[in-house]
């Protein structure tokens, strides 16, 4: 479970977020929407730490992830990242790319990170490419690899931004249909997306962003099918 309150933060004197709230209860799927510059990827990057907010709290399961206290390593292991540019190892296979931070952050043995590894990526798969190099996969094909890497640290949750909007069109449905598995099986998910038909089918909730706060939230049916704010119904009709 993520539980954001009150978070903001500020580059300089752009104020980026300003006071976001909301929160993914475990199991749950929630989408991210709202134009560019609106701050979402500034708000998973607070999440996990990437950036530190300026107010607010952030709190994953029982870590008050806010806390300067908190140890963010031991933290960062346990929430999985997908983000637009997969940045696999290009000279490293794909096994070796799902195995090498089991190996080094979770210590797992050669033999057991590379079992992991396969059942992970038979579940996106692609099990038949373990040996070959990521330059030698599609876009989606190196995106499933980088879910698949991710999966294999366990992570109780799974954040996503624009996971698919660097991919050509036709691979697009892969990667999706892979998180709509994950999303099935349980696994909470916060996903940054422009895939308005994934948000309105997957979504337990949409969170509609803009200007660095939230505009509007709720169900997925409610919030893309029949949003009530203004800003709301206009970004859709620019991205439906
Ligand atoms: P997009 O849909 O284009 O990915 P976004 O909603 O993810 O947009 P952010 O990337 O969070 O938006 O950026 C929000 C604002 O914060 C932008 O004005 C951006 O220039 C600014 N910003 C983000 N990161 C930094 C940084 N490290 N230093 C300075 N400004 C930043
Ligand atoms: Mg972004």
């Amino acid at each position: 479970r993520i539980v954001v309150e009150g978070v903001t933060k500020a580059f300089g004197s752009n104020e980026v977020l300003k006071g976001i709230s909301l929160d993914v209860n475990p199991g749950e799927v929630v989408c991210l929407i709202g134009p560019s510059g609106s701050g979402k990827s500034t708000l998973l990057r607070c999440i996990n730490l990437l950036e530190r907010p300026d107010a607010g709290t952030i709190t994953v399961g029982d870590t008050l992830v806010t806390d300067p206290e908190c140890d963010i390593d031991d933290f960062r292991r346990r929430v999985g990242l997908v983000f637009q540019h997969f940045n696999l190892f290009p000279h490293l296979t794909v096994l070796e790319n799902c195995s090498i931070a089991q190996r080094r952050v979770l210590k797992r043995s050669r033999a057991e990170a590379d079992e992991i590894s396969l059942r992970n990526l038979e579940h996106v798969g692609l099990a038949d490419k373990a040996m070959d190099k990521p330059s030698s996969l599609s876009g989606g094909q190196q995106q499933r690899v980088a879910i698949a890497r991710a999966l294999s640290m366990d992570p109780e949750l799974m954040l996503f931004d624009e996971p698919t909007s660097a991919l050509d069109p036709e691979t697009v449905g892969d990667v999706l249909a892979v998180m709509r598995g994950l999303a099935k099986a349980g696994m909470t998910m916060l996903v940054v997306t422009h895939e308005m038909g994934f948000a309105r089918e997957v979504a337990d909730k949409v969170v509609f962003m803009d200007g660095g706060v939230v505009v509007e939230a709720g169900q997925a049916a409610q919030v893309i099918g029949a949003p009530q704010n203004a800003r709301t119904k206009e970004f859709l009709s620019r991205v439906l």
